[in-house]
């Protein structure tokens, strides 16, 4: 029988509370399929290992998922810890040295959600936002200087690399051309940042040349914002720096019904590191310990899972699973409005996947 090992990382938060479930859902996905399993290694790296330690990952932490099949990831975020500590410490950790460049964030309306867009209907809804992951505003490239005195000075600079923009753009080409719409729009801030999203602007027309099937538009990042909630319908495949495609992401989630739903895939598509998979959302401190985080984001990064190993026949059903509980209201959690717990959402998707037609 195949096995996939499946690095795990909690991380803090819900992130403990909605991996666990995700895996008591791979489980049941593996045994219903009957032809592959898991073999899941823990690592108990983020907020609670910084405070032991004093960071947030061994020294050789990467060498150890290295050679796993792929990393479910929960959120990096501690309450007790900066922010920019956890994240570079942990995610980008991960993410920057496994070159895990494009960034897969779809979004559609699922069954019995309800979107804050007033008259949106099923089907005008349906995006994937493509995220450039390796580079960009959050290359890290930057620094401050005279700290303490009245001179004080930081920059944060934005790295665009030509071949870095040339593979989002291709890959971003490649999975617009295998979507039925055949269509991506490509965003930048072009007329203020006059120098690097003007270089984005003319690799996305080199590269759209060798995808003759394609239709493709450009749009301002401020304008973009307006047009996925006046028109969400003229959407399909989306791209953008790594800025803009996080904060457009986020926007797609609420649109969508909640950010507790959506997914995201860190890939490396040459398949020379694994690749991770995550709820977009972060540790979430306001709900943490309280068992109602919507584990769905987690269980549809699952889905995304089990597509990049190659267990098709599974990533949809898993998928089926999942829209037939959020059908159900009663199987709704507080972000959408519902009263259910994490661990009933949990047993609700165990038990779709079990079910006769799934
Ligand atoms: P957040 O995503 O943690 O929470 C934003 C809001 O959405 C909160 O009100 C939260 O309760 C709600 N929410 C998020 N996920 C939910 C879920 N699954 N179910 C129900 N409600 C949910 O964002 P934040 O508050 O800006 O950040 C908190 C911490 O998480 C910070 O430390 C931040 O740096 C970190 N963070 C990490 C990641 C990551 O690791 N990928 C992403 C975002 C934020
Ligand atoms: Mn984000």
């Amino acid at each position: 029988m195949k096995t996939y090992s499946i690095a795990a990382i909690p991380g803090d938060g819900i992130g403990t509370e909605v991996v666990a479930c995700g895996l008591q859902v791979l489980d049941a996905i593996a045994k219903r399929d009957g032809s592959f399993k898991f073999k899941f290694d823990h690592f108990d790296w983020g907020g609670e290992y910084y405070k032991k330690h004093g960071r947030m990952m061994p020294v050789d932490g990467r060498d150890q998922i290295r050679k796993h099949d792929a990393i479910l990831f929960g959120s990096a975020g501690h309450p007790e810890i900066p922010d920019h500590i956890t994240l570079w410490g942990l995610r980008l950790a991960i993410c920057q040295p496994f070159d895990q460049y494009a960034n897969v964030r779809p979004t559609r309306v699922l069954p019995g959600i309800t979107s804050p867009l007033r008259n949106v209907k099923d089907k005008e809804l349906d995006w994937v936002i493509v995220r450039e992951n390796s580079e960009g505003e959050y290359a890290g490239v930057g620094g401050r200087v005279h700290q303490g005195s009245p001179l004080e000075a930081a920059t944060d600079v934005a790295m665009f690399t030509r071949p870095g923009v040339e593979r989002i753009m291709r890959f971003a080409f490649r999975l617009a051309q295998s979507r039925p719409r055949k269509h991506l729009t490509v965003v930048t801030k072009s007329n203020a940042q006059r120098h690097a999203m003007v270089m984005w602007d003319e690799i996305a027309t080199e590269v759209a040349a060798g995808f003759k099937d394609v239709t493709w538009d450009k749009m301002l990042v401020d304008a973009m914002t307006v047009r996925m909630v006046m028109r969400p319908e003229t959407l399909d495949t989306i791209v953008a720096t790594n800025l803009h495609a996080d904060i457009l992401s986020d926007l797609a989630a609420a649109l969508a019904g909640s950010l507790g739903i959506a997914p995201t895939a860190n890939l490396n598509p040459e398949r020379k590191f694994p690749s991770m998979f995550e709820p977009i959302h972060g540790s979430a401190f306001d709900i943490m310990g309280k068992g109602v985080a919507n584990p769905i984001g987690t269980f549809w990064s699952a889905v995304m899972m089990l597509d990049h190993v190659g267990e098709r026949v599974a990533a949809g059903r898993l998928m089926r699973a999942i829209e037939r509980v959020t059908a159900d209201k009663r199987l709704h959690t507080p972000d959408l409005g519902g009263t259910a717990r994490t661990a009933d959402v949990t047993a609700a998707v165990v038990d779709a996947i079990h079910g006769a037609n799934a």
